[in-house]
């Protein structure tokens, strides 16, 4: 393993900075610019306008610098500019851009390939291919599943959050507006209620329910609308990111591989947002103790160079060759960059995560009896999510709350996200130190008091 500096190195802090309320007059002139020119489907949080970053600082273009707590959607893993993963990316894009993975070959391709099957949980040889972006991944396991299994049945759950190609869309079911307008979708495809305990959708207790929301696929779904053998997989990403960043009870993952094993089914394991040791582990369902069969993941895994992968036990990436391809999936500077990525988030940062992590629910729990609109607090490492009330007592969402704070803080110098429909989701980038996470629990302390 190559040395390792743990955060990238900041002269002095001096952030967060305000100079200029956000959008300052360079921002407004580049956002009213991309109004004219972009897409009108997407969504732009807030008028945050980057021209640079630097560990888990940005700073726009009229020189104000944010604390950032949401690492462009839990993806900038090892911050933004980490030197080695620059160095790195400068290097392979200094000796060849592109000849394409799934027809010649090339080191970065077999070592990231290598690297990503033997991280993977689970003793079991794997074997992985490289997409451009997660939607792609799960579109590829979808194939993957029903080409293993000869089996055409999907189950995945309420408030999940798969991509935008029309199988991960489909798989898709955290906003209708997400749907809306796009049928037909793809067909057999069956959600279930998720582990949510704040919110269960059988009205339970956890743990006096005993999982219900398990047995009842079993008891409901397989009994009622689809015979188990003619499933192919379970969908789950083992901390819900865009539903709300739920984090599902301990022994649920464990329950899920127990079903599945018993008919058969396949069990794919998103970790698209939750992977590359956002949590604390390289991957989530570790924390659980399952190895899934085919396990996905993304967001975090190149720091940001687009990259996806889905990594299979060798026993199910059986298809036979041209089943399935990419012109640009695995690109070699990709590939640079997410052996880098991973040097740094294995040499310090998962560790760091995970202390960072506890250090951040800590704080917000501490800060829970003063703020009535806090609901629910939980998070493995840092994916942390904080939901908000309008009643604590009858768990009213508060989605304009969140909304208000989101763009409050930002006018503070922190960036945030929110998340499902009434939750803030903090993924900060795995640099933060502590002082980084105490001045954005001041942040969002001093917000909480002012939106009152
Ligand atoms: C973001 C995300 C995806 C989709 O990834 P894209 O790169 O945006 O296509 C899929 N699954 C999960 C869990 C995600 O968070």
């Amino acid at each position: 393993m190559t040395d390792v500096q743990l955060a990238p190195p900041r002269a002095a802090r001096g952030y967060p900075r305000i100079v200029v309320p956000p959008p300052g007059p360079r921002a407004r002139a580049i956002v009213d610019r991309d109004a004219a020119w972009t897409s009108t489907s997407y969504i732009k949080e807030y008028p945050l306008v980057v021209a640079r970053g630097d560990g888990a600082m940005i700073e726009d273009v009229d020189g104000n610098r944010f604390l950032d707590f949401m690492a462009g959607i839990a993806v900038t893993s090892t911050g933004h500019a980490h030197p080695q993963v620059v160095a790195a990316v400068q290097d392979a894009a200094a000796r060849f851009l592109h000849i394409c993975g799934s027809d010649f070959y090339y080191e970065g391709m077999a070592a990231i390939c290598e690297r990503l099957a033997r991280l993977a949980p689970g003793s079991s040889k794997k074997r992985v291919f490289l997409s451009n972006s997660g939607t792609e991944a799960v579109d590829g396991a979808i194939k993957l599943a029903r080409h293993a299994t000869r089996r055409s049945a999907i189950v995945a759950f309420k408030g999940a959050f798969h991509g935008r190609t029309y199988g991960g869309m489909s798989l898709t079911s955290s906003k209708a507006r997400q749907h809306a307008g796009f049928g037909p979708l793809l067909p057999e495809i069956y959600h279930v209620p998720f582990g949510y305990c704040y919110r269960c959708d059988f009205g339970k207790t956890y743990p006096s329910c005993g999982l219900f929301c398990v047995a009842s696929i079993e008891q409901d779904l397989f009994a009622r609308q689809v015979d188990p053998h003619d499933v192919a997989a379970i969908f789950v990403e083992p901390v819900q990111g865009e539903g709300g960043y739920v984090v599902p009870p301990p022994d649920y993952l464990p329950a899920l591989r127990a079903l599945c094993d018993r008919h058969g089914i396949l069990l794919v394991a998103d970790e698209i947002q939750c992977g590359i040791g956002r949590t604390g582990r390289m991957f989530a369902c570790e924390h659980a103790g399952v190895e899934p069969d085919i396990l996905l993941t993304a967001k975090g895994l190149a720091s940001g160079m687009p990259l996806g992968a889905i990594i299979a036990r060798e026993s199910i990436m059986r298809w036979e060759t041209g089943a399935h391809g990419s012109t640009f999936g695995g690109n070699p500077v990709c590939c640079a960059a997410a052996l880098a990525t991973l040097d740094v988030v294995e040499g310090g940062l998962m560790a760091n995560a995970g202390a960072m992590g506890d250090r951040l629910l800590a704080g917000l729990r501490s800060r829970a009896e003063r703020h009535p609109a806090i609901g629910d607090i939980r998070g493995l490492g840092l994916m942390v999510g904080m939901e908000l009330v309008a009643d604590r007592a009858t768990r009213a969402p508060a989605p304009s709350l969140v909304h208000a704070l989101v763009q409050r803080a930002f006018a503070n110098g922190l960036l945030l996200l929110a998340a499902g429909r009434s939750t803030l989701r903090l993924a900060p980038p795995l640099v933060v130190d502590a002082t980084d996470i105490d001045t954005g629990l001041a942040i969002i302390d001093e917000c909480l008091t002012a939106l009152a």
